[in-house]
């Protein structure tokens, strides 16, 4: 498999929308890679110039080093795998697999023992007979998957693959495309909207939003360190406070004039800035219980909770009226909060995540 450099790429299409704006990324080579972000954001469009589908207006695309802007996609060793799976209704499963292996022009046995392997590779040996229409969802995706495997590309390139499949069996399919790509040690580029399914299956991810890269990082990094609050936003529930730090001191505005103080934390910038705390990140106690944590707590009431089963999400309104989320652990009955409980909020400064 290949490593790919993305290099200040740009998309402009004809009547002038700019749908990728000055890219760059370095996929590694065998990593799982995720391009994440809403819908428009330009997803598809970057990954159909790695495959070749568009040629980029600006920038260069390299894979291993070589530039292939401008190499067309059947001589790019690429497999790609779409949403709607693109098979050929009236053909066979195994006719749908051998595809790509005919196009190059391999024999008959060569042919036949490859198919057979990739369906095996997908769990879907014995059903080489069968037509498109006679397969399950998550069978017709399977035999997208092998169809793109067979012909042991270079990279794999999946736009929203699991899209359209129900929870269970797109988690079950989360699953087995990663452990499918680590035994391969393939290259994958993954797109989704979908951020659980991006922080469960990648390496990397690059958050996109409006043609741009927000962020490139790992799943914890993009979680935990968010740097800018459109990921901060995008990613999980998140609370946005206004800080504003001066010299050593950082202070959070978290309501009517009521401003905290906290240690300095290592985040860079000066003035007003955006500050965010993850909602599992504040500790939750019966009004009057913290002790010892002044410079970092709040009080307020609970105004409604979420049954989540392993956690429970509350809406809180502090004093001085802002209205925060705080999820905590399911730790039985007796420790639930009901609406109208006064409560006071604790965190850990270092927690707290500044944003660009
Ligand atoms: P995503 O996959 O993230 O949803 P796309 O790459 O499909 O985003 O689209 C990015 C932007 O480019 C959108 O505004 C979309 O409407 C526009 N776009 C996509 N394909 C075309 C095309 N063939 N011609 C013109 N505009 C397009
Ligand atoms: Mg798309």
């Amino acid at each position: 498999s290949a490593s790919i450099e993305i290099a200040g790429v740009s998309k402009v299409y004809d009547g002038g929308v700019r749908a990728v704006d000055a890219v760059a990324m370095d996929i590694r080579q065998g990593e799982f890679f995720s391009l994440l972000g809403p819908s428009g954001c330009g997803k598809t469009t970057t990954l159909r110039m790695i495959a070749g589908f568009e040629t980029p207006s600006a920038g260069e695309i390299r894979v291993d080093g070589a530039d292939i802007t401008h190499v067309p996609a059947h001589k790019r060793d690429m497999g790609m795998v779409f949403q709607n799976y693109a098979l050929f209704p009236h053909r066979t499963v195994a006719e749908n697999v051998a595809f790509g292996l005919r196009m190059r022009g391999l024999d008959k046995a060569t042919i036949a023992a490859k198919v057979k392997a990739a369906l095996a590779m997908v769990e879907l040996s014995g059903l080489e007979d069968r037509r498109p229409a006679q397969l399950s969802g998550g069978q017709q995706q399977r035999v997208a998957l092998a169809r793109a495997i067979v012909i042991a590309p270079r990279v794999l390139l999946c736009d929203e693959p699991l899209g359209a499949l129900d929870k269970k069996l797109r988690q079950q399919m989360q699953f087995e495309l990663k452990q499918l790509q680590k035994k391969l040690g393939l290259t994958l580029v993954f797109v989704t909207h979908d951020q659980e399914e991006a922080l469960a299956m990648s390496d990397r991810i690059a958050v996109m939003n409006g043609g741009r890269v927000e962020q490139v990082g790992t799943p914890t990094e993009i979680y935990n360190q968010p740097m800018t609050r459109f990921v901060a936003d995008f990613i999980g529930d998140t609370n946005i406070f206004r800080g504003e730090r001066v010299a050593a001191s950082l202070s959070l505005d978290v309501g009517k004039g009521l401003i905290l103080v906290l240690p300095p934390t290592e985040a860079q910038g000066t003035g007003v800035l955006s500050v965010a705390l993850r909602p599992e990140k504040i500790r939750l106690s019966p009004r009057g219980d913290v002790s010892g944590a002044a410079s970092s707590s709040a009080h307020g009431v609970v105004e409604n909770t979420n049954f989540l089963g392993g956690a429970v999400l509350y809406r809180i309104t502090l004093e001085g009226g802002h209205r925060i989320l705080v999820q905590q652990p399911n730790a039985g009955t007796s420790r639930l909060f009901v609406p109208g409980n006064g409560v006071t909020l604790d965190w850990t400064p270092a927690d707290l995540v500044v944003l660009k």
